[in-house]
């Protein structure tokens, strides 16, 4: 489903972004991940970049702008739950840098190698369900993940003319280690009972979705948010 094609996924050291990337190569894409740290032992390209570094989101869109990159997914994210009166201005700040701020960089570079290459590419997202429902505490995800999904909707239509497709995932509570330090064993539990399909999804599940919609065969799906929460966000 994805011979040949060069698959740029952030935050691919783990979690989502490493199942993303593991289903896609299983797809024949030729995949290359982002972390932060310098070296990371992976079977797959590896990038550095700190979202939180202007510098180092400079020098990386700029490489974004002369690769040839068919698919991008936006993965990388991070959480800090507060309520509103105490929320420290840092981590607010942090949150907008890593879950919008990239991506709206990331988008911007990726249009320009794309329509520069006339490569009618797809880009994915990774939105939440934070970003159309709530829980205390979320301000500052919610707002920024909204930004997401309200952002793709317009990317998609620039990009429409040139063959371009964009689209959000919106995942809902998927066990890896963001949702462990945010949730612990306890909230979990609680959460689980509240899913209708009574469990937390798996990364592998949202890989699944991604491999769609980044895709050749995705011809027609564009600008939506797609949401994969075990019918949650229903009930
Ligand atoms: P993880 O915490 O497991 O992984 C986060 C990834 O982001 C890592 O690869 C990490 O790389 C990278 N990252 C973190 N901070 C930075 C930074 N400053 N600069 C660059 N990269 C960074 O997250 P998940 O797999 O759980 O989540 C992936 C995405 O899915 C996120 O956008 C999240 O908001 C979203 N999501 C997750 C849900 C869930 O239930 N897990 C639910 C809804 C949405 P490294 O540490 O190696 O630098």
């Amino acid at each position: 489903m994805l011979e040949d094609k060069k698959i740029l996924i952030t935050g691919g050291t783990r979690g989502i972004g490493l199942a993303t990337a593991k289903t896609l190569a299983s797809y024949g894409a030729n995949v290359t991940i982002t972390g932060r740290s310098n070296e990371h032992e992976t079977p797959f390209d590896y990038i550095s970049v700190d979202f939180l570094d202007e510098s180092s989101v400079t020098q990386f869109v700029e490489r974004i702008e002369i690769e040839d990159f068919y698919g991008i997914v936006n993965n990388a994210g991070i959480n800090d739950i507060h309520l509103i009166d105490e929320f420290p201005q840092q981590s607010f700040n942090e949150i907008f840098d890593v879950n919008f701020t990239s991506v709206y960089r990331i988008l911007q570079a990726a249009a320009r190698s794309f329509k520069q290459r006339g490569c009618d590419g797809r880009i994915v997202n990774i939105g939440s369900i934070w970003a159309s429902s709530t829980k205390a505490g979320r301000s500052a995800y919610c707002a920024a993940k909204a930004g997401v999904t309200g952002m793709t909707r317009s990317v998609a239509t620039d990009l429409a003319p040139a063959g371009i497709l964009v689209n959000t995932l919106s995942p809902g509570f998927i066990q890896t280690e963001l949702t462990e330090k945010t949730m612990g064993p306890d909230g979990i539990l609680e959460v689980s009972q509240q899913i209708p399909l009574g469990r937390l999804g798996k990364p592998e599940e949202i890989a699944e979705t991604v491999a769609f919609l980044i895709s050749p065969k995705n011809t027609y799906l564009t600008g939506q948010n797609i949401i994969v929460d075990g019918g949650f966000t229903n009930v």
